[in-house]
């Protein structure tokens, strides 16, 4: 393959907002479908294993060789705006906060929630992620992806995409997202959105430890509970393996302290996990995403 689409050898920790990560054996930032589809064409023509990761802000990457490619999104990030009918067209790699603010600047109403999350389209789409019973599932129209194995790029429906909490069908079809379709209700009121945007950003960043190296909500709340509170009920806030620690802001939460190893953060999950099942009779599932590690979710 020609040079210029990849490097070898990468340092993942660079592209996981938690800072650790393995490295990649090849590693590529296409900046347009077309680059991108050709990568994933080159590395199912060689039998090369492939993965995308977006702004790896729900990631764990062990640190190890990771063999084959790893694609990362974040510069396809064009992004057209229709003001008038509310229509949106936008790449994969189009960042959530940037997306949320374009949208309360043309008058678009609904994605004001998205700000505080730091991934890209085709990662929330992927995680369904979202705050409270929003998400943007509520806004989509369809999503193009490519198909694994012909390579043709397929437009799938909304209709035709199971959505759940934290979930989407794309985390089983495996099927690379290359960018989305979406509809806000135009004509809302500038200063207003622009001002609730920039409110949900203040709370994000008042109630979550935002300045430090994290990838969000380690678990997903169990139904008629709460990870965070179960996690402090039983005094676990501030409670450390090597340089991971579980955030006394937010217990659900686990940040590096500059120092923690990939292991450190897994053994701290696990250790979470055992604590919990122990005193409460309750599994917390990882709503993070695990890569290299036994474990799979
Ligand atoms: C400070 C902080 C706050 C957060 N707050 C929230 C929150 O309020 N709500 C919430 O839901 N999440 C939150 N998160 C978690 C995270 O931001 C979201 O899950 C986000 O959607 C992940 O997007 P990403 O681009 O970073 O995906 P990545 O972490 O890079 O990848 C996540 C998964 O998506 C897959 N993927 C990514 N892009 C594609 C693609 N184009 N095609 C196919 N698969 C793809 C990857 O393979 C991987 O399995 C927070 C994280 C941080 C660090």
């Amino acid at each position: 393959m020609d040079k210029k689409f990849f490097s070898e050898k990468c340092n993942l920790s660079n592209y996981t907002t938690i800072k650790v990560g393995g490295v990649a054996e090849y590693f590529a930032e296409p900046r347009s479908i077309e680059e991108f589809s050709y990568l994933i064409k080159w590395a199912n023509l060689n039998n090369q294993k492939w993965q995308i990761i977006g702004a790896g802000s729900n990631l764990l990457i062990n640190n190890i060789f990771i063999k084959g490619l790893v694609v990362c999104t974040k510069k396809m990030k064009s992004l057209t705006i229709d003001p008038y009918s509310g229509f949106v067209e936008a790449e994969a790699g189009v960042m959530l906060p940037t997306l949320s603010n374009s949208l309360a600047k043309n008058g678009l109403q609904g994605g004001e929630w998205a700000v505080g999350i730091p991934g890209t389209l085709g990662g929330a789409i992927y995680m369904n992620a979202g705050t409270g019973n929003l998400s943007l599932a509520k806004n989509l129209i369809s999503v193009k992806v490519i198909n694994n194995k012909t390579h043709e790029k397929l437009e799938i429906k909304k209709k035709d995409i199971n959505f759940e909490y934290r979930y989407s069908s794309f985390q089983i079809n495996n099927l690379a997202i290359i960018s989305a379709k979406l509809h806000f209700e135009p004509n809302g009121n500038l200063e207003q959105l622009i001002q609730t945007t920039k409110n949900n950003l203040k709370l994000k960043t008042e109630t979550q430890p935002y300045h430090l190296p994290s990838f969000g909500s380690v678990f997903k709340n169990p139904t008629n509970n709460f990870a965070a509170k179960l996690i402090d009920d039983l005094g676990l806030k501030g409670f450390k393996i090597g340089g991971a620690e579980i955030s006394t802001m937010h217990s659900n939460f686990i940040i590096n302290n500059y120092s923690a190893s990939s292991k450190d953060i897994y053994d701290l999950i696990t250790s979470i996990q055992q604590k919990v099942l122990q005193k409460k009779g309750i599994y917390l599932q990882p709503e993070v995403r695990m890569v290299g590690f036994d474990y799979s979710n």
